[in-house]
């Protein structure tokens, strides 16, 4: 998957966070996988996915309010449980 910017060029202290993580289907096959980040000061959070379900690549933007985290696949239209990645995204 190919993000919106270079990593090497990422500087200390300019994102909130940046995670990466692998995302499993109804079979618990690690099919799909995402990358969600959120710059320091912005409300919206940034991700690029590969859907598990249907395998196809988008990325959006998206507010995260109550937990489980979801995002809506806008291919496929099913929904995305990030619950793992928050707790990642909380320890940091
Ligand atoms: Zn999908």
């Amino acid at each position: 998957m190919k993000l919106p910017f270079d990593l090497k060029n990422i500087k200390p202290g300019e994102f909130a966070y940046l995670t990466k993580r692998k995302l499993e289907n109804k079979q618990k096959e690690a099919e799909g996988e995402i990358i969600v980040w959120r710059k320091q000061g912005n409300e919206e959070s940034e991700f690029v996915v590969k859907c598990p379900f249907c395998l196809e690549e988008s990325s959006g933007k998206t507010v995260f309010t109550k937990r489980p985290y979801r995002i809506r696949c806008p291919v496929c239209n099913r929904s995305i449980s990030l619950s793992k990645l928050t707790k990642s995204a909380k320890k940091r």
